[in-house]
């Protein structure tokens, strides 16, 4: 996983940069309390995560890695480009089933109760979230016999994504909507951060626009710079044991 890791820090590093050299808010309160709070989340999480994909490795896959429904494909790009885009739909089907599942929601909602949004919020996941979305996955990569070469090209254009699309970075309006149309932006994931119900359920995509496209979940935001963070219900800061807390106490809609 050296790829990944690179990709997330030189992601942090660069996006970090830009969104504290041109920023698209002016945020009056120091979010310095909120930043180690939604990395030390983010820590918990990829410590989780390696182990279950270690651990998983090793109990049921090692004799069959990659013996799935692609195996016998003999054309190396097409099995790139396919376990690209049906990582990607999966990611996407995921987001929209936890936007829409009450009881999904009560975990995804840590995420969206950020009431600023910078590169931290990248890794402002419930960690019983990352789990479960991992779990299919890893079925979903094991059944379709996706290379590990694949797979960690996929989740480390996919942590550049996450960092690039929450960062504050004020990417020029006109740059911004022409790149939304294939990847995701930052102006159009401020959309989805919005705590206007219209709004929020839109723009679930992670990487490749292409699905809201299809499955019309798409909008762009005429105004980024009007949009509200958070979630209306909840307006208090959390720490990190607020945020896994959260889920099992939060007054829920
Ligand atoms: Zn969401
Ligand atoms: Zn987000």
């Amino acid at each position: 996983m050296e790829y990944k890791s690179l990709a997330i820090v030189s992601s942090i590093v660069t996006f970090g940069i830009l969104e504290t050299l041109v920023p698209f808010f002016q945020y009056r309160q120091n979010p310095i309390k909120r930043f180690i709070h939604n990395l030390i989340l983010g820590l918990i999480n990829s410590l989780v995560i390696n182990v279950t994909v270690i651990l998983i490795l090793n109990l049921f896959w090692k004799p069959t890695l990659s013996q799935g429904f692609f195996y016998n494909l003999n054309l190396p790009w097409l099995h790139f480009i396919l376990s690209f885009l049906l990582l990607d739909l999966y990611m996407y089907t995921w987001h929209r089933l936890i936007h829409n599942w009450g009881f999904a929601w009560r975990f995804h909602k840590v995420h969206h109760t950020d009431r600023w949004m910078n590169i931290s919020t990248a890794y402002r996941f419930h960690t019983v979230e990352v789990f479960f979305s991992n779990i299919p996955k890893i079925g979903l990569i094991y059944l379709l016999g996706i290379t590990p070469n694949a797979w960690i090209l996929y989740e480390s254009l996919f942590a550049v994504s996450l960092v690039f699309h929450h960062s504050n970075f004020a990417l020029p309006f006109k740059i911004d909507k022409f790149l939304s149309y294939f990847i995701v932006t930052p102006n159009y994931h401020r959309a989805h951060h919005c705590q206007l119900i219209k709004y929020l359920n839109s723009n679930y995509t992670s990487l490749l626009t292409i699905w809201d496209l299809i499955f019309q979940s798409r909008y762009y935001p005429p105004q980024p710079e009007t949009i509200q963070f958070g979630v209306p219900e909840e307006t208090r800061d959390f720490n990190v044991i607020g945020l896994l807390k959260l889920p099992f106490v939060s007054v829920h809609k």
